[in-house]
């Protein structure tokens, strides 16, 4: 097995699992904060890899680790929407690389894509065809395939039924019944499952996450979506607070948070107090955290339902050029309005009022 010490610790099982496989066509999948990219890379690494013992690939020594290393393999083709290339460090989102930059006069302005287009396929597939430069493989990571739209993902069928010579194609996808059905069937699936709680926080603790247990849980067990969070500016602290300002609409509080990240904390908020309601233990939040929204009372099913496809809605549109600040106050008001509203009382369950503290 890769003793790589830059590999993320619960990806060494799942490597060792996927370099096992014959297929030439590979999905990995699973949620998405686990490392579905990193895992694609280290696929690619290992079955580049030039060592001689074929237990210890990849190396991270050889010519060909050297190569992935420095995102410079000839061997190696990344898929990936030019959105996601600064954020995962491989190139500026100008820098494109997609086969289709610079054809468009004006681009460079433009939100750089989500998708990963068509003619950035037709590339790779043409790039497959060509002889492996250092002899061993080829490997082609498409990250992530749900990038692709209808015509990109048809253009692929052919490769990823017949690769040429010895390419072999990984795929990642959060669902894979996102992918057309083709796709899906003509990969060989792995799945990757959420670490173990103790192991991510030992490696969040490592990094430097302060109190990694609040931002794990919200981070719903992702790892990598905490240290996401961390980044944004989010901590265990401000996230705490979140269901005390939404109960109280002080919108300001929340106001520097990205968009984005308002969105999805107020839907696993929701989603959070569905689970009360219904009695099961809420996931993103600590129960006591929770208490402002539900201590006294506690919006009705229907409203809740009611404001879950509300925030659904708005996260479709979360990129919007609406100024932030007005969206803000607009989703804390709309939620903070739920408390306003005639309803049933809801007594928590599964604590005692008076241990629940956090008001
Ligand atoms: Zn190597």
């Amino acid at each position: 097995m890769s003793d790589d010490p830059t590999l993320l610790p619960w990806l060494a099982m799942p490597l060792a699992q996927g370099l096992a496989l014959r297929a030439h066509a590979l999905l990995l999948h699973g949620p998405g904060g686990v490392g579905q990219f990193e895992l694609g890379l280290a696929l690619a690494a290992g079955w580049l890899c030039e060592a001689a013992d074929d237990a210890s690939r990849p190396c991270g020594h050889c010519a060909s680790c050297r190569l992935m290393a420095t995102q410079a393999h000839p061997d190696f083709h990344l898929l990936l929407p030019e959105a996601l290339r600064e954020p995962l460090g491989w190139g500026t989102a100008e820098e494109g690389g997609e086969g289709d930059s610079g054809t468009r006069a004006g681009k460079s302005k433009a939100r750089p894509s989500k998708e990963i287009r068509v003619e950035a396929v037709r590339a790779a597939i043409e790039w497959g065809q060509r002889t492996s430069s250092r002899g061993r493989a080829k490997v082609m990571l498409i990250h992530p395939a749900q990038a692709m739209n209808l015509i990109a993902s048809n253009a692929l069928l052919k490769t990823l039924e017949e690769p040429a010579g010895r390419l072999r194609l990984v795929l990642t996808a959060h669902d894979p019944e996102a992918l057309l059905p083709t796709v899906r069937s003509r990969c060989q699936r792995l799945r990757l499952e959420l670490p173990p709680w103790a192991q991510s926080l030992a490696w969040l603790t490592a990094r430097g996450v302060a109190r990694p247990e609040v931002l794990l849980a919200a981070a719903g067990g992702q790892p990598l979506e905490a240290v996401a969070m961390a980044a944004d500016g989010l901590d265990g602290d401000a996230w705490e607070r979140v269901p005390a300002v939404v109960r109280r609409g002080s919108a300001a509080v929340l106001a520097d948070w990205p968009l984005v990240r308002l969105i999805d904390a107020l839907q696993k908020l929701c989603h959070d107090l569905m689970c009360v309601r219904a009695g099961t233990p809420p996931r993103y939040f600590g129960l006591a955290t929770l208490s402002p929204m539900t201590a006294d009372d506690s919006p009705a099913w229907a409203a809740l339902a009611q404001w879950a496809s509300e925030l659904t809605l708005a996260s479709r549109h979360d990129e919007h050029p609406w100024h932030a600040g007005l969206r803000c106050d607009a989703l804390v008001g709309q939620a903070s309005r739920l408390w306003q509203t005639p309803r049933s009382p809801a007594p928590l369950r599964g604590a005692p009022l008076d241990t629940l503290g956090a008001r």
